[in-house]
């Protein structure tokens, strides 16, 4: 891990959390905390053209990486669908080790890095050995995340995620699903071991808990799960698909948001991942709740998820943020574009989720940085003293970028950009990201290249 210093960052515009401002110098101090933030101040330090808050990517299962591509083949099944792409991510399963976990989640972050993204809360639920017994040392898999963190520079909110059941009816973990679970008093094991890992890394790290989902867990895990969290994030995901909510409503009695609402004490310390299967009323509800609704906008589209109701959670002060997921492709932009698209096919409209004061990238952005820090239980989201330096900067002399000032500039990264508009990203003030390239990108690329040669061979 990259030591921090001391640095000054100027910029010709930034993104604060009153609006627009210009000559903007950012003093970041050596632990890696924003020390000031003054506008208008002649022109020193790392020169940037124009800096924004660095969004926590909220929701990834980084292995998943190694799979892209794999499952764009129609099956056996009359319809492919998000059950068969599960079946062969099970098969995946039964090959990955311990390293290549390691190197794919590396490779994975540098490109969150890349892609703007300051931090990363990593839904964690891969275990334990293909046969499903324990490594020796039970948090094997969630050292190798923190190792993989150590290697990327990027800040890491590690999510234990307990995943007890088959479905519902609480029926056994299929032999694709042994590498995740766990009963309460082993999983309580291992969040303790992962925090001691976690502690090694710098003091923006954080440890949260995942339920992994109402078909997962049971009700009575879903307590637990919040007793052990204490002060930390709550990550479940929810009403992802049209057949989970039939199954939670046969087992439960009420549709996974309703369930929720009813059941726990919804607050801005839960981040609920999905969401694409909601009433409007559920959608209301949850806004009011102050949770932070997870959306993987690339993933929800390549599993034939649904569209979230981004219009009327945001318009009821939804807090949202952005995950990759499957980290099928990973890239900030499109994340965002793809949200707003969805809500512009589905409702047949424009510029769906901008406000009269904010352009839809503002919003967009804006949204996407605080809800990500809140789910993170992270000290970030804005460029204001106190806070983790998770910065980026966007790239002047892009040819597309040149010459804009303020939301029209952000506007143009989002709809017409990709991760080449990225010049600098800082997490927690460690400076990975220089001229578009993360500074250790040869040897975290090696080491994928190498995996991925292994896995083709073995699979
Ligand atoms: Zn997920």
């Amino acid at each position: 891990m990259k030591m921090n210093t001391e640095q000054m960052i100027w910029a010709r515009q930034a993104l604060l959390p009153n609006g627009w401002a210009n000559d903007v110098l950012v003093h970041v101090d050596a632990l890696g905390q924003i020390a000031s933030v003054t506008s208008g101040a002649p022109r020193q330090g790392h020169v940037v053209d124009t800096l924004l808050p660095a969004p926590v990517n909220l929701h990834s299962h980084a292995f998943q990486r190694a799979m892209a591509g794999m499952t764009e083949a129609r099956g056996p099944d009359p319809r492919d669908t998000f059950w068969t792409w599960r079946r062969l991510m099970f098969r995946f399963l039964d090959h990955l080790t311990p390293d290549d976990a390691r190197a794919i989640a590396a490779m994975v972050q540098m490109e969150m890095l890349e892609a703007g993204f300051g931090a990363l809360a990593e839904f964690h639920y891969l275990h334990h050995q293909p046969d499903g017994r324990p490594y020796d040392k039970l948090s094997e898999m969630a050292d190798g995340m923190c190792a993989a963190a150590e290697q990327s520079g990027m800040g890491l909110t590690l999510l234990p995620v307990l995943y007890r059941f088959g479905g519902c009816d609480r029926r056994p973990l299929a032999p694709g699903q042994r590498r995740f679970g766990n009963d309460r008093d082993r999983f309580a094991q291992l969040v303790a071991e992962s925090g001691k890992t976690l502690a090694t890394l710098p003091a923006d790290s954080a440890l949260g808990i995942a339920p992994h989902s109402l078909r997962a867990v049971q009700p009575d895990d879903l307590a637990f799960c919040i007793d052990l969290a204490g002060s930390g994030v709550v990550h479940m995901h929810l009403a992802e698909q049209q057949e989970e909510v039939t199954e939670v409503q046969a087992s439960l009695g009420a549709r996974p948001v309703e369930w929720l609402l009813d059941n726990a004490a919804l607050s801005d310390r839960w981040c609920l991942i999905h969401c694409t299967q909601m009433t409007p009323s559920e959608t209301v509800a949850l806004a009011r709740t102050g949770a932070v609704a997870g959306l993987c906008p690339m993933t929800e589209a390549s599993l034939g998820d649904g569209i979230f109701d981004g219009a009327r959670f945001v318009e009821h002060g939804g807090r949202f943020g952005i995950g990759s997921d499957s980290n099928i492709r990973i890239s900030l932009t499109e994340e965002l574009r793809g949200l707003e698209y969805s809500q512009r096919l589905r409702d047949h409209s424009r510029a769906v989720l901008a406000t009269p004061d904010h352009s839809t990238g503002h919003v967009l952005w804006q949204g996407a940085a605080r809800g990500g820090a809140l789910a993170a239980g992270r000290a970030a989201g804005k460029i204001s003293s106190g806070l983790w330096a998770d910065l980026v900067a966007l790239d002047g002399h892009h040819p597309d970028l040149e010459g804009r000032d303020g939301d029209l500039i952000l506007d143009t990264a989002i709809f017409s950009g990709d991760t080449r508009c990225i010049a600098d990203v800082w997490s927690a003030g460690r400076h990975m990201v220089r001229a578009g390239e993360h500074v250790n990108k040869a040897g975290i690329v090696a080491e994928y290249r190498r995996v991925l040669a292994r896995l083709r061979d073995v699979m």
